[in-house]
């Protein structure tokens, strides 16, 4: 994750792009996808003018790409329309295919702003390990933002997700090894830790 982070940090409409890209992708395809995409197009305006089968040909093989081809023609075309760029929630979450984890994701990669982008990872172990009780991944959010102070809440998903995919995964979690055994109400201690 932290190279598809460090990959993605440069302008709001490439970070947005990525984020889309990333979802149901694993991040060394997402990163590939992004720079055959962004090397024949890098602002909404040119990435417009793309026929959305092109565009689904150079971001193949991320997943739904086809959709996703098509959510990218849409926000381009809104965005050329918009005055600037949207830095909100609400903003954010008008785009096709724009939800709120992804939405919180730009906030905070993008704008730096607090936000906390409840994706599987952080819903999974968030849940796991008693920080959270709630059914949807909103109400994960709400519990969490109650419980870390507003400058953490992007740190959140950027610790999660890497201990989500290494230690805390969602079948056979590593609980022999993992640090946090002694205070997790989930811990699996018969479990493999290879
Ligand atoms: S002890 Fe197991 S379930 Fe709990 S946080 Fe660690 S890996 Fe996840």
């Amino acid at each position: 994750m932290a190279s598809f982070e460090a990959s993605i940090r440069s302008t709001p409409f490439r970070i947005l792009i990525s984020v889309l890209l990333s979802a149901r992708t694993q991040d060394p395809v997402t990163e590939e996808a992004a720079a055959r995409l962004f090397a024949i197009a890098d602002k909404p305006w040119k990435m417009a003018r793309l026929p959305e089968a092109e565009i689904a040909r150079l971001i193949y093989p991320v997943g739904f790409y086809r959709t996703k081809a098509r959510h990218i023609l849409g926000i381009c075309q809104a965005l050329r329309k918009a005055e600037k760029f949207p830095a909100t929630l609400e903003g954010l979450l008008e785009l096709p295919g724009i939800g709120r984890k992804s939405a919180n994701l730009v906030l905070s990669l993008a704008f730096g702003q607090p936000a906390i982008a409840v994706d599987t990872h952080v819903f999974r172990i968030s849940r796991r390990l008693g920080w959270a009780k709630g059914n949807t991944p909103v109400h994960v959010e709400k519990e969490l933002e109650v419980l870390f102070p507003r400058r953490r809440w992007a740190d959140v998903n950027q610790v999660l997700v890497g201990f989500g995919q290494t230690i805390c995964r969602p079948i056979h979690p590593k609980c022999g090894i993992c640090v946090l055994n002694r205070i997790c109400p989930s811990a699996e201690f018969k479990t493999n830790p290879k």
